[in-house]
Formats: C-alpha cells, sequence, structure tokens
C-alpha cells in the first residue's frame, strides 16, 4: 500500500465540477482519496494568455504502482475532455503525481517527485495544507537535498516572497 500526493488544476469547462468528477473517477479506479485541500483560485504560469486556475491537492492511498497511477491519471483527463493544444495553455483537467511514497524516478514519463513542483506556490501551497510533512526526496527537480513539503514552500517563499499573492483560498471544493 502507497500514499500518493497528486495536484489537480482546471482553468476550462465547470472547474468545479470537473476537480469533482476527476477525484471521485479516481477513487473509482485508482485507491481511496484519504484528504482534500481547500480550493485555490491561483494565476496561469508559462505566459500564455487565459483565465485564471482553480487548484487543490488530494492524498490518495493505492495499491497500484506509480506508474499504474499515473496511467489512471492520464484516462481521468481524458475521460474529463483533456485536450493538448499548447503544453501551457488552458485545460478541463490536469493531474500530477507530485509524490508517491518516497520514491525517486528520473524517468521522462514520470519523475519523482515532480520536477516542476518546488517552483509553483499553486502545487506546494494547497499540499501543505494536507501533507506538509510529505517527503520530497532529492536530488531530482530543483532541490538539493531531502525536503519535505513545508520545507520547500518556505524555500519557494524566501526565494520569492511575492508568489503567495498569486494563490488564493476560496474554500470548500465542494462549498
Ligand atoms: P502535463 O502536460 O503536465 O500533463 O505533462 C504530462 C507528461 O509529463 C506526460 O507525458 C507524463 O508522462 C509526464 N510526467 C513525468 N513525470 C510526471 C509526474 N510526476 N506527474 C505527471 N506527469 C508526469
Amino acid at each position: 500500500m502507497s500514499i500518493a500526493l497528486i495536484s489537480a488544476g482546471s482553468n476550462l469547462g465547470d472547474s468545479r465540477a470537473l476537480l469533482r468528477r476527476g477525484i471521485e473517477e479516481l477513487q473509482h479506479c485508482a485507491g481511496e482519496v484519504l484528504a482534500i485541500s481547500s480550493l485555490y483560485r491561483t494565476k496561469p504560469v508559462g505566459g500564455v494568455e487565459q483565465p485564471d486556475f482553480l487548484n487543490l491537492a488530494f492524498t490518495l492511498r493505492t495499491e497500484l504502482t506509480a506508474l499504474a497511477l499515473l496511467e489512471k491519471m492520464q484516462a481521468v483527463e481524458q475521460s474529463c475532455g483533456r485536450r493538448r493544444l499548447l503544453r501551457w495553455g488552458p485545460r478541463t483537467l490536469d493531474l500530477d503525481l507530485i509524490a508517491f511514497d518516497k520514491l525517486q524516478s528520473a524517468d521522462n514519463k514520470l519523475t519523482l517527485p515532480h520536477p516542476r513542483a518546488a517552483l509553483r506556490a499553486f502545487v506546494l501551497v494547497p499540499a501543505c495544507e494536507i501533507a506538509p510533512d510529505f517527503a520530497l526526496p532529492a536530488p531530482y527537480g530543483i532541490m538539493a537535498a531531502p525536503a519535505d513539503i513545508k520545507a520547500a514552500l518556505t524555500a519557494l517563499i524566501s526565494r520569492d516572497p511575492e508568489c503567495l499573492n498569486e494563490v488564493e483560498n476560496i474554500g470548500s471544493l465542494n462549498g
């Protein structure tokens, strides 16, 4: 049995409903959802002009391998209408595997911990709410040493104190 930390985002369609549906579908095919963060309204990164995102993080207990879980996540993205037009562009549902137990993987198909998680307040702020102690093992990504979500967020804020302005807590997903 493993614990996965997953980040979810949407800025196309009925984002709140898509996030709810994505979590439900993943729960049916991949395991038991343990905790879901608040919902956050966040500014897009990557320079493409597009609407704000809704983001959240959740933890999932699963018997799947990390790769099998990623494949289920991609199937759920597809079932929620995901189209890849622009790399950093708008999307109906984006699911990223941030960490999976303390697994490290440098594979392009599955990099763990997620290589850009430590750079993104929209990942770390929701994740810190539900799993501050979740391990982010080094050396992949930008972290030089093993850390946890709380330490990664503290480091991001000290590098970029403005980053919290881009991430607004708007309450519960079901609220
Ligand atoms: P994205 O545009 O964020 O959905 O990127 C998806 C691509 O990143 C897919 O080809 C995945 O195989 C790859 N990928 C590598 N590591 C991860 C990860 N930790 N979580 C999600 N996708 C990943």
